[in-house]
């Protein structure tokens, strides 16, 4: 089901429909406990009921309905945009001309939503940093190496590191998706990766193909929003080993919009943060308590007001 559908409906349940609702409640007790004028023939006690009435047929009506039809409409036309970015994400997961098409596309998509978002950069930089939202999902393979197998519960640690980082440093919603754990085996490309210019290069071949298929059938939902890159979510995928020795993760910043943590997130709890960090556009910085330093730090990393601009004005980090 399409996100902003979902979002769409909750925000009419809790902001319009509940409201009347407890409206027509408190109406409903007024109109029992009216006393009857009997100089006006008891009228004011049958205009309190017709008023509760014509209230509530006009929320059923326009509201209860109403979101319904708006909803199967919403759930319709993001169904239709999913099918149609399936097939251009199957196209980009082509080796070789799908991987340049997908990093010339995303790169493009980064320039223009980041010219749209330069007003609330702006803001951003001055302090006014009011609650955006990032996606973020978790896509496992199947034929790891690495033992004992991650679990759920690793993977979660660091995706409430990640949710607790941009709340509490750039008001950021990070809603978390799922994790899926596809039956599509991964190459050997896929499970070690480089990250490096080579690595970077060999991201156009069949590695690569392997991180954007999945990601087609893993994220089929929302999966037009990666081509648009506007909300696009941010899949971190599990491996076996990112080299250079010593590396725990990998990020091609916007050519990209997945990430790579390596199976061992126990201690190092910021690995995947850090890794977000850089698909927004954040590169490594000199403090050792930042959380863009080269070996993120074990508790508690800090932004600069810069780097939490730089976060809040990325494709991934929307309002809507
Ligand atoms: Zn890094």
């Amino acid at each position: 089901m399409g996100r902003v559908c979902r979002e769409t409906q909750d925000w009419v349940e809790t902001q319009v429909e509940q409201p009347i609702e407890t409206w027509e409640n408190q109406q409903e007790n007024r109109c029992r406990n009216e006393p009857c004028n009997w100089w006006t023939l008891c009228l004011n006690v049958l205009v309190c009921w017709l008023v509760w009435v014509l209230v509530k047929v006009v929320r059923i009506v326009l509201v209860t309905i109403g979101k319904w039809v708006v909803r199967v409409i919403c759930e319709v036309v993001n169904f239709i945009l999913d099918a149609l970015a399936f097939v251009v994400n199957v196209i980009l997961s082509i080796p070789i001309i799908g991987g340049i098409i997908r990093t010339i596309l995303n790169w493009v998509t980064e320039v223009i939503w980041r010219i749209v978002s330069l007003p609330d950069f702006l803001l951003s930089l001055a302090g006014v940093r009011l609650r955006k939202k990032m996606y973020v999902g978790v896509i496992i393979p199947p034929n790891m190496a690495t033992t004992p197998a991650i679990t759920d519960a690793d993977v979660q640690r660091q995706i409430a590191a990640v949710v607790s980082l941009y709340d509490s440093t750039c008001n950021i919603n990070v809603i978390f998706t799922e994790i899926c754990r596809t039956t599509a085996a991964a190459p050997d490309s896929s499970l070690v990766v480089g990250c490096d210019a080579g690595g970077f290069f060999s991201d156009w071949w069949i590695g690569g193909s392997w991180f954007e298929y999945t990601s087609a059938t893993c994220k089929f939902t929302d999966g037009f929003r990666r081509v648009i890159g506007y909300g696009a979510e941010i899949i971190v995928f599990v491996i076996d080993d990112v080299t250079p020795a010593g590396t725990n993760g990998c990020s091609f910043a916007s050519t990209d919009n997945y990430v790579l943590i390596e199976a061992k997130p126990a201690d190092q709890p910021f690995v995947a943060a850090h890794e977000i960090g850089h698909a927004c556009l954040l590169p490594h910085d000199g403090s050792a308590t930042n959380l863009m330093f080269p070996t993120t730090p074990s508790s508690g990393p800090v932004l600069t007001n810069l780097q939490i601009a730089t976060v809040r004005g990325s494709k991934h980090c929307v309002y809507i």
